[in-house]
């Protein structure tokens, strides 16, 4: 059996925190495809890959029935590997086709992967050529949403880091405010409204559901992140002038009212202001939470390392449904980013950044949890094993911010459990 406290441990604020350098188990970039062709509703998301990157993507976003997608894969293919073909003039007609048959298309991503990088593609020159021939009625950019070395929501990361250059200057009014992360449409509505209600005005929200409303940016912009997960995307925005505001994230019904008391306190929203405003979804967040944590208090929950919500997760389950933390694995640990959300979790917490599966298997399988949050990779053999688990991916696909969600957050973590306790019965 592995020793139950792995190699390395370094120590993170109030936490040790172990690294682990081994075998992953993770999903690639392109996964954030599926919510983000949602999310920036003229954006198209050309895959630059293999017949198995086209798999993934549609088989994980599913058909639609009443619309054309807005992501493709320009297939590479052996005579591209072989260098019969040029991909250059491959792509050029490619996009030259697609972009004459979908004129409702502004923003072009060409997204690496795996394959493109093997054959070195130089995405980046292709996207600019593309740019000059199709200006202005179309931007093409770049991004790489590879499996090598990276998890799947570092695609969204890699995504909004390859707009950032864009958003324009300062010109006249500048944003005040800018909420960073891709949200469900439901969720940014209520943030918006519970910020006008606040009195906070010049907010925006990054990515926009238009590629042609990309909020202004400069040395007045304060920006907040919505998602744990955007670290090259901070990195620059700051480079832009813009600063951050140091929050948790807004999951359950505190992180949500710490996340938006930080907004508040920066755009100097009285206490009074706030605590008017938010008291009755408050009240309405906690009443939802209530009949869950009923359910899962003192249940035992072991995290594989996957999403990079986990420490933000833990710190929600543990600190607003009660359940004790057997491990929380995150693939990587952004500590200023985290570091509120750290601040909340019991000192005895197992923290682990990096992954060797091998081994967090043996300590999950010592620890004995009520339920595991990982990747699908890892579920369904851990299911075989009897453990219920919860895919980690499922909690970036469902709304589960702010306060109106909450109940539906503690929901995706009771259900699984509700469902083990009738197949038993
Ligand atoms: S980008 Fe890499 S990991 Fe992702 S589907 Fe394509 S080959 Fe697989």
């Amino acid at each position: 059996m592995s020793p139950v406290i792995p190699i390395q441990a370094a120590s993170c604020d109030n936490l040790p925190v172990a690294v682990e350098k081994g075998q992953r188990e993770v999903f690639c970039g392109l996964t954030g495809i599926i919510w983000l062709h949602r999310k920036i509703q003229d954006a198209f998301f050309l895959v630059v890959g293999s017949r198995t990157c086209a798999h993934l993507i549609q088989s994980a976003a599913g058909v639609m029935i009443f619309a054309e997608p807005r992501f493709g894969t320009a297939i590479i293919d052996e005579r591209d590997l072989a260098g019969l073909a040029d991909a250059n003039d491959e792509m050029d007609r490619v996009v030259g086709e697609l972009l004459a048959r979908r004129p409702e298309i502004k923003l072009l991503f060409l997204v690496g992967s795996c394959p493109s990088e093997v054959i070195k593609l130089d995405l980046s020159r292709a996207a600019q050529r593309l740019s000059k021939t199709h200006s202005p009625k179309v931007r093409v950019l770049n991004y790489s949403g590879s499996g090598i070395e990276t998890t799947f929501t570092q695609g969204e990361d890699a995504c909004l880091a390859s707009l950032v250059p864009e958003l324009p200057a300062p010109q006249g009014a500048e944003t005040q405010l800018m909420v960073v992360g891709a949200l469900a449409d439901v969720v940014e509505d209520q943030f918006r409204t519970l910020l006008q209600k606040m009195g906070v005005s010049g907010v925006s929200f990054f990515p926009p559901r238009r590629s042609t409303d990309l909020p202004v940016i400069g040395a007045k912009t304060r920006y907040i992140l919505a998602q744990p997960f955007l670290a090259d995307t901070a990195r620059g925005l700051e480079a832009r002038g813009a600063t951050r505001i140091q929050a948790p994230f807004p999951l359950g019904a505190e992180g949500t009212t710490r996340w938006l008391w930080a907004i508040a306190q920066s755009c100097g929203v009285s206490r009074a202001t706030f605590d008017e405003v938010t008291q009755a979804p408050i009240q309405r967040a906690k009443h939802a939470l209530a009949r869950h944590a009923a359910q899962l208090k003192d249940k035992k929950i072991f995290f594989f390392p996957d999403s990079q919500l986990e420490i933000p997760l833990a710190r929600f389950v543990n600190e607003e449904l009660g359940m004790q933390l057997s491990e929380v694995g995150t693939p990587y640990l952004h500590r200023p980013i985290m570091a509120m959300d750290m601040a909340q979790l019991p000192p005895d917490t197992r923290l682990v950044e990096g992954q060797d599966v091998d081994l967090q298997m043996d300590r999950c399988k010592q620890d004995q949890p009520d339920l595991v949050v990982c990747g699908l990779g890892l579920a369904n053999p851990l299911e075989a094993q009897g453990f219920s688990t919860k895919w980690s991916i499922e909690l970036v696909f469902t709304p589960i911010q702010g306060y109106e969600q909450a109940g539906d957050l503690a929901g995706l973590f009771s259900r699984p459990l509700t469902r083990r306790l009738k197949l038993v019965a």
